[in-house]
């Protein structure tokens, strides 16, 4: 059953995130499964801005500075990506031949939205 849960630091609510997300963006990730244990945590994926806590369960919670990129849709720097897949910043992604670009390749299925992106999902929707 997928259902948002409210971010302990910031109170936006959450997306559910999964585990194979998570890991292909922590910094050593080996270390952070040994911490999870047997534990099955459902963890959430926090987009608002000015937030430091980009993964959060209700046990545990994993900023941004543990992680290998910084997260685009939580900060407004003009360099930092929103389409992970193809390499977007966010300056770019305000570009229509760019845009029509990314929505081409993710109708023909190109995308890896599920481990580039940080979110877990599509980015289509943080393009202006
Ligand atoms: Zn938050």
């Amino acid at each position: 059953m997928v259902h948002n849960v409210a971010c302990p630091e910031c109170t936006v609510m959450g997306s559910p995130v999964t585990v194979q997300t998570i890991i292909h963006h922590v910094q050593q990730p080996w270390l952070w499964q040994k911490d999870q244990q047997d534990e099955a945590w459902d963890y959430y994926f926090c987009a608002s801005q000015g937030c430091t806590t980009v993964y959060f369960s209700s046990q545990a919670q994993i900023k941004q500075d543990e992680l290998r990129l910084e997260v685009g849709v939580k900060s407004s720097n003009e360099d930092t990506l929103i389409c992970y897949c193809f390499d977007v910043s966010r300056k770019n992604a305000s570009h229509p031949d760019i845009k029509a670009y990314v929505i081409g390749q993710t109708k023909a299925k190109q995308c890896a939205c599920s481990v580039r992106n940080p979110s877990g999902r599509c980015c289509i929707k943080n393009f202006t």
